[in-house]
């Protein structure tokens, strides 16, 4: 089927009354980005009836589309006149174009103008194609589907649907900080943050100084840029901090101690970047540091709402998710990040609040307001 068009579905925000303008804004714009991104070229997007019609040839705009978060569905396809017999002619023209063993006809009125209903023009259109070809209608499980969606200019035929990613498009639950370690499950925690329309700001706390800008974090940014193109990556140098932790803490406590530092900069970064939460791959009981005892001291160094979106999976599923989302290659290259290097041999899993506040006396405080100034965009 030549293609002049994609429709694009959108779900979950529908429903969502009085946001549903802005929304549907949001998800227009984040469309329009993802096609750029993904050199299809200029194209307009209409808005009808509850889907967007965006004019372009290019066969890579519906899978384009489909990773657009807010979308459900993306066909390519073919617009012709609202006329039966048209539609008729179109329909045939595919079906001895495909030859399939068996088909249907869907239609459906994005509005309710066309004369026939949607029943009425399967049942003349699918007639009229076992007439012209004697191939055998199958409600169920047909090789061919022919979508017919009627609208008032104009009527749209497809034959193939691309599952969307769904969510909601990003931007319209607000900004947040992702604790970003270049591990399996950060961009796993990130991309679900995403998902549900959070416009997520990555940020790594590196160990390197050498190494400014590594390949594996800007590559990992690079892919889920595939979901929000602009998605912005910064970095904070930690080598200091580490130190200081090194020289005047005891080593079972330097993770936790690290974490809640983690805790105190992403912290700031959100009350000056109006970032409503921090977001992080912890997940309960996987390593020592995320026992509830260790990450309820750990938030207790948050100002502002910590968000866990992996809490309840098992390690299995996440990298199912990394895979499905093209990060986990990437996230299992070899990289000494800063919590590598001060893993102690025994690590606290019960760590105590006011033990670990009595260390903390010890530690240089100035530190994080150097390591924010020496903060950078990757
Ligand atoms: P990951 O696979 O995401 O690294 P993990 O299971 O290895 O997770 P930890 O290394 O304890 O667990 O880290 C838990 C979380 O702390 C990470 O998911 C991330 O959100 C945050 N984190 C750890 N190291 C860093 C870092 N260097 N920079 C930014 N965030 C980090
Ligand atoms: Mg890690």
């Amino acid at each position: 089927m030549e293609q002049s068009c994609v429709l694009v579905r959108y779900g979950e925000i529908a429903l969502k009354g009085g946001n549903k303008g802005m929304f549907e804004r949001r998800l227009k714009d984040n469309i329009k980005k993802m096609l750029e991104r993904d050199g299809i070229g200029e194209c307009t997007i209409e808005r009808i009836s509850g889907r967007f019609v965006l004019n372009a040839k290019n066969p890579n705009a519906a899978s384009s589309a489909a990773r657009v978060f807010g979308v459900t569905s993306a066909s390519p396809a073919l617009k012709i006149r609202p006329a039966l017999e048209d539609i008729k002619a179109a329909a045939l023209e595919i079906i001895r174009d495909v030859k399939p063993s068996s088909f249907r006809v869907t239609a459906g009125r994005l509005d309710k103008t066309f004369r026939m209903t949607s029943v009425e023009v399967n049942n003349t259109v699918g007639g009229y194609l076992k007439d012209e070809t004697g191939c055998t209608v199958r409600l169920r499980g047909a090789e061919l589907d022919i979508g017919i969606d009627l609208a008032k200019d104009g009527a749209y035929i497809h034959t193939h649907r691309i599952e969307g990613v769904g969510g909601l498009p990003v931007g319209v639950s607000g900004k947040v900080l992702c604790l970003f370690s270049g591990g399996i499950d950060s961009p796993v925690a990130a991309y679900l943050a995403l998902k549900r329309g959070c416009d997520v700001t990555l940020l790594h706390f590196i160990h390197d100084e050498k190494n400014p800008k590594p390949g594996k974090i800007q590559e990992l940014q690079e892919k889920l840029a595939a979901y929000h193109p602009s998605i912005k990556l910064l970095y904070i140098p930690t080598g200091k901090i580490e130190k200081d932790l090194v020289m005047n803490a005891q080593s079972k406590y330097r993770i936790i101690l690290l974490r809640r530092i983690f805790m105190r900069i992403a912290s700031r970064l959100c009350h000056k970047t109006g970032a409503k939460a921090i977001v992080t791959g912890d997940n309960i009981g996987q390593v020592a540091s995320q026992t509830l005892d260790n990450l309820n001291v750990i938030d207790e160094a948050a100002g502002v709402l910590t968000i866990r979106p992996l809490a309840g999976f098992d390690k299995r599923e996440i990298i199912d998710i990394a895979n499905k989302i093209g990060t986990y290659e990437t996230s299992i290259q070899q990289y000494t990040d800063c919590c590598n290097f001060l893993l102690p041999q025994h690590p606290e899993t019960k760590a105590d609040l006011a033990t670990v506040k009595k260390i903390e006396e010890q530690l240089d405080e100035t530190l994080i307001e150097a390591a924010l100034d020496k903060g950078y965009e990757g």
